[in-house]
């Protein structure tokens, strides 16, 4: 080894030593006589100082060496002098008196700082990836990852799943999303597609008799890179056999749990987890990734105003709708702009409008709709508001999901602006009993909402001839502070039910043996209930880190036009080898 010790690792046990390190010059302080040398490794930091009178060639050589040059440090520790001592890094007791120092490699100045994380323009960040990837933060977010990684291997490894890895170059795996594709050389005009999840092979692994299989599987999903998403992805793949929803979740929230408190030192808001229906989320919180680190739920006062004398009120719950309402507190001083600010909100979300009533400090009532209610309607309405002085209530009329949409979105907004989305802890929930489908209205036709292998409730199955939309799946969402890092469900291992969810997605007979033949033939071969889950490794670990998106605990992440700056990929190929795998490039007009 070109060193002896680790820098960040030398502490005053060591004073006395005669070390030898290598690294980075993070800075370099010339101070007339003394330079000194602050030396980075993977480790950390320790300050290096060079004498002229002591060491006249290293303290030379340490006048000429720059920020980022590799260089190798021969040298004695010691105490730093009384009152010299850094309190800020865990090396700041000692320093390291050069006697020899050799320049392993100079450096060009780098477009960015690397000693600190001073924002710098993300484009940049990624050109220079391996020096963004010298900074603080993104050491301690590779380093973190990988600590979640281990940490899952060795929990599953004791629990006794076993890693199985599958193939890259499959057949369409679908998820829901556009298929990346391979072009074949030797089978011309044929392609293979890259897995989107390692969906049918875990469930072939099942059919083999494996009972607990896991892999930090690569997925690959070519969507259009709305939000926070990248073209390639990992998650903890993994599946069982012989198990019930209850199993798979309660396995997964051990090892959540083990990854938030004992991993990444965080906490969380509530252990066990909650359980919600996917019709108790959609009702209490407007969506089904309900961020439950605060309440401000919705409630229902179709009962309260269905006889009122605001017209818009009336009518709606007459024609089926639903009024409901969120409690704002803090906000009743919201000016004309501020409430004409959160009706466009309501109205860019579908809603036709939003009323709102305010609670001033003193009581009195200021409101959109209010002139037109009764005494004690507006003290009805307040009451099953629990409003208080100080709070602005918000109300949206409209068919009930309108209604959950509307407010579940400004519930997300107004909860960050009243700072209620920050801080350490992490809150995690369980929704379940999703609906099996989602009807698409353009193509008419039913949608699976997880996948088409998600296996109907058994009290269910009888819906799926009678009343598709009605029948539930069992399938499970993880979902943490808003996100939903996990979902899984325990799989349908009946041929002839995967069948019958083939015929109602739309799916012709012919495709489905020509797509998933090989999975309906396995299914005839002895098949065990089985079910698993896949909670996504980048996502799990931005949350973990506290980080605002994943590519900042991705190595090398593309951008959202799924490019790599780095690289330079996608990029064209030689005529040669497109002629290899029979392709001709069609120029658009
Ligand atoms: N294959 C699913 C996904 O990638 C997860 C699962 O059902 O296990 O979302």
């Amino acid at each position: 080894m070109l060193k002896t010790h680790n820098c960040g690792e030398l502490r005053p046990a060591q004073a006395g030593e005669e070390v030898t390190l290598a690294g980075w010059v993070n800075r370099r302080r010339d101070h007339g006589g003394l330079v000194f040398l602050d030396l980075r490794d993977r480790s950390g930091l320790v300050q290096v100082v060079a004498n002229p009178k002591t060491a006249p060639e290293a303290h030379a050589t340490a006048q000429q060496v720059r920020s980022e040059y590799v260089v190798q440090v021969k040298g004695l520790v010691r105490s730093r002098p009384e009152g010299l001592e850094n309190p800020d890094i865990p090396t700041g007791e000692i320093e390291v008196v050069a006697q020899e120092l050799v320049v392993l490699n100079p450096a060009k100045t780098p477009p960015f700082y690397i000693y600190d994380d001073s924002p710098v323009d993300e484009a940049v960040r990624l050109r220079y990836r391996y020096l963004d990837l010298r900074r603080p933060r993104m050491q301690r977010n590779m380093m973190l990852r990988h600590r979640v990684v281990t940490a899952i291997r060795s929990f599953l490894d004791a629990r006794g799943f076993i890693e199985i890895e599958t193939p890259i170059l499959f057949k369409t795996t679908p998820e829901g999303a556009r298929d990346y594709l391979v072009p074949s050389r030797l089978h011309p005009g044929e392609f293979y597609a890259l897995p989107q999840s390692p969906q049918q092979l875990k469930q072939l692994l099942m059919v083999a008799g494996y009972e607990r299989y896991f892999q930090i599987a690569r997925c690959f999903r070519d969507e259009d890179q709305r939000g926070d998403r990248q073209p390639e992805f990992t998650q903890l793949d993994l599946e069982m056999s012989f198990v019930e929803r209850e199993d798979v979740m309660t396995l997964t929230e051990e090892l959540m749990i083990h990854l938030v408190e004992d991993v990444a030192d965080r906490t969380l808001l509530q252990n066990p987890f909650p359980r919600l229906t996917y019709q108790e989320a959609m009702s209490k919180y407007g969506t089904d990734r309900p961020d439950l680190r605060f309440g401000m739920t919705l409630i229902d006062v179709s009962d309260l105003v269905a006889g009122c004398g605001f017209r818009v009120f009336r009518d709606t719950v007459a024609g089926g709708g639903v009024v409901k309402g969120i409690r704002v507190p803090s906000c009743a001083a919201y000016s004309r702009r501020e409430t004409d600010e959160l009706i466009a909100m309501a109205r860019g979300e579908g809603a036709g409008g939003l009323a709102w009533l305010s609670v001033g400090q003193d009581g009195a009532i200021r409101s959109s709709f209010a002139k037109f209610l009764a005494d004690e309607d507006i003290t009805a309405l307040v009451g099953r508001m629990a409003g208080e002085a100080g709070d602005l209530l918000l109300f949206v009329a409209d068919k009930a999901s309108v209604t959950n949409r509307t407010l579940g979105a400004l519930r997300l907004v107004l909860g960050e602006r009243l700072g209620l989305r920050g801080g350490e802890a992490l809150a995690c929930c369980w929704v379940i009993d999703f609906p099996l489908f989602e009807w698409d209205e353009e193509r008419q036709r039913w949608d699976p909402s997880h996948h088409q292998f998600t296996s109907p409730r058994v009290e269910d199955l009888p819906l799926l001839d009678t009343d598709p939309g009605a029948a539930r799946g069992q399938q499970y969402d993880l979902v943490c502070n808003g996100a939903a890092p996990a979902g899984g469900s325990i799989r349908i291992h009946r041929r002839d039910v995967q069948e019958k969810i083939f015929d109602l997605i739309g799916l012709d007979r012919d495709v489905a043996q020509e797509r998933f033949g090989h999975l309906l033939r396995a299914f005839e071969y002895g098949t065990p209930p089985h079910g698993g889950i896949a909670p996504g490794i980048d996502r799990l670990v931005m949350l973990l880190a506290g980080e605002p998106n994943i590519r900042e605990v991705i190595a090398f992440p593309k951008t959202q036009q799924a490019a790599d700056l780095m690289a330079g990929a996608p990029s064209p190929v030689e005529p040669e080898q497109l002629e290899e795998l029979h392709i001709r490039i069609v120029e658009e007009t």
